[in-house]
Formats: C-alpha cells, structure tokens, sequence
C-alpha cells in the first residue's frame, strides 16, 4: 500500500472503532450507522483510495471543488452529497452528481432543485438542513432554518417533481442556547426527526455528527455522521 493509503486505512479503521463503540454504548446495531466522508478540499485520488477501502458515501460542500471530483470518479459506485450552501446558479451542477443534497433550507432551493431535477431526469434526495442557532423564521449563520420553518420546507419538497424528502440534517451550533451541548442539539434534532416521520415514515435520514461529536450524534439516534477530520486529516484551509 502507497503511504497516503496506509494512512487513510488508519484513520478509517480509528473511525469504524469509535462508530462500532458509539453503537455499542447506545444499543444500535452498527449498520444502522452510515459513514459519509467529507472529502472537501482533498483531490480525487484520495476519493479513489477511499472507494477502494470501502467507502460508498462521499460528501463535499463547494461545487467548484466537487463538479470536477464527482466526475474524475464518476466510474465508481459512489453516493455523493452535498453539504454546502448552495446558491441557485450552482443547482444545475449539483444536480448533475449529487444523490443527496443534505443542505436544502429555503422555498426558493426547493423550486429550483426540482426545476433542473426534472430537466436532467434524476431524482433527488433532500434533507432540510436546520439551524438549531436560528430564531423562528431566521436562517443560521452556516445555513439551516429555524426549527420552525422545517414542516413548510418538507411540505414543498413533498409537492417538488424530481425531489425526494429523505429526512433532516444539522450542524452543532457554535453559538446561541446549544453552544457546546452537542447532545441536547442532536436530541433537538431526533425530536424534530420524530415529528416529521410522524406523517412521513419514510423521511427518516438524520445526518449529524462530525469528527468532534461523531458519539453524541450515534447516542442520540443519527443514522448518518460526516466525518472529514478523523479520515482525511485537518484541512489545509478553511472549507
Ligand atoms: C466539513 C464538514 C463536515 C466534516 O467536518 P469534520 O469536523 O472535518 O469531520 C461535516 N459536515 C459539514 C456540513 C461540513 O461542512
């Protein structure tokens, strides 16, 4: 094995044990857990060598970056999602690669996912992203919408030709009431899962946990963390 293989075999294998125990603690069964890596800002060959250790979902947050990556690899069963905030002009891009846009969070994304979904001739799973940090109608600084603004999102995405509602995603705010009680964010976030599947069974995907909370989220009952960090290394720049 190349030196860069050896070394994302490690990092994987640290992560699969910390998954693996997170379970355990939590009484979930391993595979109800599934591991995205974030491989933003990380080139294709390593996309390759994680494909060829057994990864299937790969995430990534800026559509310069993953456009090019998405198609250098386009030879490999690999699901991608997207996880950035995403502007309009992007969505036909995405649209071209991502199976998941996990960071859906205003009417006017919804219309526009749905609009080149059909026009390209694929579905799209969408999580509404929320924003534990935002007040009832506001937007979170790193994307999201309030709590409050979930059920109108999931209703849209209902309605969306194209469009698949697959459930909800978060980050752990940094700021406001949550800020550094990552546990009480995801059980906000499992509530806010449960009141959704009350009406939609099959919305049932809640991505959260990164390297820093991959625990709290699997305790809390995520069925889907996003590590970059723990797998790839600490990112060379902001992204
Ligand atoms: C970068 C990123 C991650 C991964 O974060 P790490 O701390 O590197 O594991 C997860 N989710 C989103 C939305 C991200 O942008």
């Amino acid at each position: 094995m190349t030196d860069r293989k050896n070394q994302l075999a490690e990092n994987l294998a640290r992560v699969e044990e910390r998954i693996s125990a997170a379970c355990d603690a939590a009484g979930r069964k391993r595979e109800d857990v599934t591991l995205i890596v974030v491989t933003k800002t990380y080139p294709a060959s390593d996309v390759r060598i994680l494909h060829e250790l057994g990864v299937r979902h790969v995430a990534e947050n800026r559509d310069q970056d993953a456009a090019p990556k998405a198609a250098a690899c386009a030879d490999l069963d690999l699901r991608w999602h997207f996880v950035g905030q995403l502007q309009t002009n992007k969505v036909r891009s995405v649209v071209g690669y991502a199976d998941v846009v996990q960071s859906v969070d205003r009417l006017k994304l919804v219309s526009s996912l749905s609009a080149a979904a059909e026009k390209a001739g694929r579905e799209v799973g969408c999580l509404v992203q929320v924003a534990l940090d935002a007040e009832h109608g506001e937007r979170g600084e790193r994307g999201g919408v309030a709590p409050d603004g979930v059920e109108e999102l999931a209703g849209a995405i209902d309605a969306a030709p194209g469009l698949r509602l697959d459930g909800l995603m978060t980050v752990a705010p940094l700021a406001g009431p949550y800020a550094g009680r990552q546990r009480a964010a995801f059980d906000r976030m499992m509530d806010l899962s449960t009141a959704l599947r009350a009406t939609r069974p099959a919305a049932n995907m809640v991505s959260a946990g990164m390297s820093a909370d991959l625990e709290e989220a699997v305790a809390a009952g995520a069925t889907h963390v996003r590590i970059g960090t723990a797998v790839l290394g600490v990112r060379p720049r902001l992204g």
